[in-house]
């Protein structure tokens, strides 16, 4: 059997990962032996190389992480997890939001929009450890990240804060590569949990 990506699909830009693995596998001419696809149950959790937690809304993400019996088979999974957005901030060991009941997987803090109103949304590019060139990315009502442990590698950092994490085989970004056209953080990731 070929190895399995799957994109948690309870709520968020779904379709946009799914897509852009299927882009980073396409690159490297490997669609026939890594199949991208979405998974909701626990038991579908269980059979996969790599998870992408999407953008989306924490709080309802969290909810239905927990509706759906997904908590435990989350924090004990044995692959890769590509988080971004608010995928990062259910990866964080704290929130600024009693809401979410993070998975603490990751070794930081986490605050929720931290961009205020007035910066609800832009776009930058930012340069980020191991890559050449800058990266464009995309920031929605964007969390930074705070106080990491010294597990984490930050990957990128702007002046409200960081942005970009990895900690073994998971990576966390605030921003959304997934609505973007580059595939350098998906083929990062994938190279990172021996995918590609
Ligand atoms: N602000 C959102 C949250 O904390 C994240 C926004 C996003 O994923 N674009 O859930």
């Amino acid at each position: 059997m070929g190895a399995r990506i799957g994109v948690l699909a309870l709520q968020g830009d779904i379709s946009e990962h799914i897509e852009a693995f299927k882009k980073a596998v396409r690159a490297f001419g490997s669609e026939d032996s890594v199949s991208v696809i979405p998974v909701r149950r626990p038991d579908e959790v269980l059979l996969l190389d790599a998870l992408a937690i999407p953008g989306g809304e924490s709080t309802t993400i969290s909810r239905l992480i927990e509706k759906n019996n997904l908590y435990t088979p989350l924090v004990e999974f044995e692959g890769g997890i590509f988080a971004t957005c608010a995928g990062m901030v259910v990866m964080a060991r704290g929130v600024d939001d009693p809401r979410v009941h993070p998975l603490g997987l990751m070794d930081y803090k986490v605050i929720r929009n931290a961009f205020g109103r007035q910066r609800e949304s832009f776009e930058a590019d930012i340069s980020i450890t191991g890559l050449d060139h800058p990266f464009h990315a995309v920031f929605i009502r964007a969390p930074v990240a705070v106080h990491p442990g010294n597990g984490i590698k930050v990957l990128g950092t702007i002046p409200e804060g960081i942005i970009a994490l990895e900690q073994d085989r998971f990576m966390a970004l605030s921003f959304h590569p997934e609505l973007g056209r580059d595939p350098r953080l998906h083929i990062r990731f994938l190279k990172n949990c021996g995918l590609l």
